[in-house]
């Protein structure tokens, strides 16, 4: 026993933070040869306009399958690639492979809605992301209106200027730009006006709150009517009951993202999303 208490006094780490800087370790180094070894892939979850239930888009959700690690969710590994500076080459991965796909379906199943590819503060940060972007759109030949880059607020914190200028070159070229997850950054309303955005993104924990609370329907509710009287247009995330897609759909939401209409899912899926072009969303609705 004693043996025991010494030897855990003069162990920095405990057994858990031992385990945690491992898997960290791990994570890092079967990270940083992912792309090399093809074990990306990118799901879709589609968005649906409230109004007609037609498919508004895609939105393209980043997958790694590891053999050791087995399937690691973006939230984990998203930030690391980040830290160790590997994210640059994996979003334009992803950039690329979502316009392919997205021209692929364009072409077989005459898609024409929306891609939308989630953009990481330090890809924007970056010297040659414009032309990155302006590349790939060469290459995969679509059309830069159906490209949407998702970005977040943090953006905007330390260098809300050279952000702005990015923004406006990129809609200038085309391309569609939505403020993700928002509501749960540093979000002033009052700058939104200012900002070059087309589209925002309602966070899920704000939808989440909508299923039964009033002060909460309330705020999102006051949230959806003032984005849209900017002139935004809106997408609630995160929608998983019918509870919730009516009060948004009484509240004017444009568009809806969530389970409850489809999770992200592999190409092959989206093809028959597709072939249907729309969901029925009048059985979720009561009046
Ligand atoms: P996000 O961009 O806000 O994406 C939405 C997340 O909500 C996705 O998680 C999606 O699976 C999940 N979701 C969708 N509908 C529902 C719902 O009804 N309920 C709940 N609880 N969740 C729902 P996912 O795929 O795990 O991605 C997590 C985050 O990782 C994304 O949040 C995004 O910030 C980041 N991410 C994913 N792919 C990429 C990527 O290619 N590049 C970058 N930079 N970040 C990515
Ligand atoms: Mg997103
Ligand atoms: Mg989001
Ligand atoms: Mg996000």
């Amino acid at each position: 026993k004693v043996k025991n208490m010494s030897k855990n006094s003069i162990s920095f780490f405990t057994q858990e933070m031992k385990e945690e800087f491992l898997t960290r370790i791990n994570v890092e180094k079967q990270l940083k040869t992912a792309l090399l070894n093809k074990e990306f892939k990118l799901y879709y979850q589609p968005q649906f306009d409230m109004k007609t239930g037609k498919i508004r888009g895609f939105e393209a959700l980043l997958r790694w399958i590891n053999k050791d690690l087995g399937l690691v969710s973006p939230m984990i590994f998203i930030p690391i690639a980040e830290e160790i500076g590997i994210i640059n080459d994996i979003g334009e991965w992803v950039l690329k492979e979502a316009c392919r796909q997205y021209k692929e379906w364009n072409i077989n199943n005459s898609f024409r809605g929306i891609i939308s590819v989630n953009i990481s503060p330090i890809q924007l940060k970056t010297n040659n992301f414009y032309n990155t972007v302006s590349d790939v759109l060469e290459e995969t030949g679509i059309e830069s209106g159906c490209l949407e880059l998702e970005i977040t607020e943090n953006l905007f914190i330390d260098a809300l200027e050279p952000a702005k200028i990015l923004l406006n070159k990129l809609i200038e070229l085309g391309v569609r730009i939505s403020l993700d997850d928002f509501g749960t950054g540093y979000s002033s309303l009052s700058y939104l006006k200012s900002l070059p955005i087309d589209t925002l993104k309602i966070d899920k924990s704000f939808i989440k709150n909508t299923t039964y609370t009033g002060v909460e329907r309330e705020i999102t509710r006051s949230v959806i009517e003032l984005v849209r009287k900017i002139g935004l247009e809106t997408i609630a995330e995160g929608v998983e009951n019918d509870k919730q897609l009516n009060f948004l759909y009484k509240s004017f939401c444009d568009n809806i993202q969530g389970f409850l209409t489809g999770k992200p899912m592999p190409p092959e899926q989206v093809v028959k999303i597709i072939e249907q072009g729309k969901v029925d969303l009048s059985k979720y609705i009561d009046d």
